[in-house]
């Protein structure tokens, strides 16, 4: 069927009114969408948001809040037909879909939904929608009240402050979240070019929980928007530097100023919206229901001004007086105090920097230099990401202060009772963190171990990015980072218990980090001050960069600096697994939609984990073991000259190619992009 698209677009009814809106009428407004009484009748509409086309028969209806047009609902006979990107990347989402339509085959790489009704939320109405015949309507308030109360059945931001950028940003393109509605199920369209830069299409699937039940998306398809494989996204904002001031009297209620500075890119932007937590409990619990709860107290600008701002759904949206120009700078102070050390299961110690503790952008947004003082009550201890500038104590408080000039995305604090056991050595400045009841030994161990490692990968890269590393040794993996922040390695003692209790991504990775050796995942955290930190990724497409890369260079320092070589050939042995088990899923690069249900998110796991460092051991093979580590000598060199630097794929297969003059973009379309094997040349 060939159709033709409007694709010129009605501009939205941007009002004076509407730009000079306060925030809290304008969020209050947009709680409650409201009809704009003009139901008309469509007839065979079609209309495209990226790569997505719709055709509509039946009743449309405009929707607005806080003075302006939100969108617009529809009842009657829809069709949703999502056109998957064709190229490389096109099979990982093929076979996404074939899972989700029961193994049936895809008519053209397009997957196919019909819909009896659905609200788009969108700052881009299409042209000539409203040209039919009028009607007095309906149903359509039912329709969206549906949306509204199923956005709201999700962990998701509320519908407020999804939709206030909408109508308070002027943005150059179109952003679209459309709930669609067939009957029995509910399904989430979400066209962003501008902040998330993802086209995705899934069900909302119902998930029971303590407390009662939630909706989740399960995405079934993921696909760039705005970008391209071989393009990066050009961030809305830019975080580049923060300044944190952290005290804590009793180690549970703390105060924080949080200055922080951002830029914008290529649009002007009026509204910020940081993640910032609204308290701590011990298990899930909603934003506004937290036994230990962070309160805002005051957001202002440099010059002192207060701000207006909303703090809701784990989101600070800060609205600036004017808009910010592309490529200016402005600077903004929070204060907040709340249960940030709050700990519950008599842990003494404590990570933050896994939820947003401080006003934060997204990690692909964030690169930021890192100034912090942190005061805790003694016996706990403070350290942060960067260099100790100075330790001291004050009326019983242990304080340090700290300082990382190099752009980092993951600001880390912990505290802890430890004591500290410290060494330097070949100018590498090494310090791990135990228990008062630790054994020294095993501290000693971790420094000569460490030093191993640092001076292993020293030696092939760029030297050690950061001037110290600091060893963290806990127990067991309550607080486990994401991913090892600049400086920083959490390290588990032996006899790890993982508290792994439902099937959820986080516990794959702690029951999988659980069953490899200690060295491993040790040479595996420390790698990512290399690839994680020092080379950063630019979507989440790009994961693999840090995690399969990190991986990788663990399984080099077992084969080749560690002592005991042979523990080497078990990781490998268990990737071989992991290849067999989930290269029929998705792609490595692929990976990112494989989240929602847990066999999915086992996958997830096991392609960046598995796949990921399976394809560079047959990449190494197809270069040969001079390019490869020349490679990696380039990867993190360049990197180390580029700080702030998002590297994306396509960044590695050209880096590839520059050690070989051979062209490896097919290689990569089958193994990193595709869902191929690499033959085992080995
Ligand atoms: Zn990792």
């Amino acid at each position: 069927m060939i159709v033709r698209f409007h694709i010129i677009w009605m501009v939205l009814l941007i009002n004076a009114n509407a730009m000079a809106a306060t925030l809290g009428p304008a969020l209050e407004s947009l709680a409650k969408p409201t009809m704009a009484g003009n139901a008309e009748k469509v007839e065979g509409f079609e209309f495209r948001f990226g790569l997505t086309d719709f055709t509509l028969d039946g009743e449309v209806e405009g929707v607005l809040g806080a003075e302006g047009v939100v969108g617009f609902a529809f009842k009657g006979e829809g069709t949703a037909t999502f056109n998957l990107k064709t190229g490389p990347f096109l099979k990982a989402n093929l076979t996404t879909i074939r899972d989700e339509v029961g193994g049936k085959s895809v008519n053209g790489g397009a997957l196919e939904r019909e819909f009896e009704g659905g609200v788009f939320f969108t700052n881009r109405v299409p042209e000539e929608l409203f040209k039919g015949e009028h009607v007095t309507s309906s149903r359509l308030a039912d329709i969206v009240d549906r949306s509204v109360q199923r956005w709201g059945d999700t962990r998701y931001t509320g519908i407020d402050h999804m939709l206030a950028p909408l109508v308070l940003d002027a943005m150059d393109e179109p952003v679209v979240f459309a709930v669609l509605w067939n009957g029995s199920d509910d399904a989430v369209f979400i066209y962003d070019p501008v902040n998330q830069h993802d086209e995705i299409y899934g069900r909302l699937r119902k998930e029971s929980a303590v407390g009662g039940s939630f909706h989740y998306l399960d995405l079934i398809v993921q696909q760039p928007a705005g970008h391209d494989l071989k393009t990066r996204p050009q961030p809305r904002l830019v975080q580049t530097a923060i300044d944190l001031e952290l005290v804590s009297h009793d180690n549970e209620i703390a105060r924080e100023i949080t200055t922080t500075t951002i830029r914008a890119g290529r649009e002007p932007v009026r509204l910020v919206n940081f993640s910032l937590m609204n308290g701590r409990s011990e298990d899930y619990r909603p934003w506004d229901d937290q036994e230990f709860p962070i309160v805002v107290e005051k957001v202002s600008d440099a010059g002192g001004r207060s701000l207006e701002f909303s703090h809701k759904y784990g989101e600070l949206l800060v609205l600036l007086p004017e808009a910010l120009q592309p490529g200016k700078s402005v600077t903004i102070t929070v204060v907040a105090e709340g249960g940030f050390l709050k700990n519950f299961s008599g842990d003494a110690y404590l990570v933050l920097g896994n939820m947003s503790y401080l006003p934060q952008l997204a990690i692909y947004d964030t690169a930021a230099s890192f100034h912090s003082v942190v005061k805790v009550k003694d016996p706990f201890v403070p350290m942060a990401c960067g260099r100790t500038v100075r330790r001291w104590v004050e009326e019983g408080l242990n304080c340090v202060e700290s300082i990382e000039e190099k752009p980092i995305a993951f600001p880390f604090v912990i505290v802890g009772k430890f004591i500290v056991t410290e060494e330097q050595h070949q100018g590498f400045d090494i310090r791990v963190y135990s228990y008062a009841n630790a054994k020294k030994r095993g501290a000693k161990n971790l420094i000569r171990n460490g030093l191993a490692v640092l001076d292993f990968y020293s030696n092939g890269m760029e030297p050690f990015p950061y001037k110290e590393l600091e060893v963290i040794e806990i127990p067991y993996h309550r607080h486990f980072f994401w991913q090892a922040p600049a400086g920083l390695v959490e390290i588990t003692s032996e006899g790890l218990s993982p508290t792994s209790s439902g099937l959820d991504e986080r516990s794959n990775i702690i029951k999988r980090y659980a069953s490899k050796g200690q060295n491993s995942r040790y040479a595996h955290e420390i790698a990512h001050q290399w690839f994680g930190n020092l080379v950063s990724w630019g979507t989440p497409y790009d994961n693999w960069i840090s995690e399969s890369f990190a991986e990788y260079l663990s399984f080099l320092f077992m084969s080749e600096g560690a002592k005991d070589k042979t523990k080497a050939k078990v990781q490998l042995r268990e990737w071989e697994t992991d290849v067999k088990e989930c290269s029929k899923f998705s792609s490595i690069y692929g990976a990112s939609a494989l989240n929602g249900n847990p066999k999915h998110a086992q996958c997830y796991t096991q392609l960046l984990y598995g796949k990921g460092p399976y394809v560079l051991h047959a990449l190494r093979q197809d270069m040969g073991d001079d390019k490869f580590k020349k490679m990696l000598f380039f990867l993190t060199t360049q990197a180390a000259k580029k700080p702030g630097m998002k590297i994306i794929t396509e960044d590695v297969i050209l880096f590839a190619n520059a050690m070989t003059n051979k062209d490896y973009h097919p290689w990569f379309d089958k193994y990193v992009y595709g869902t191929e094997i690499p033959p085992k040349t080995w």
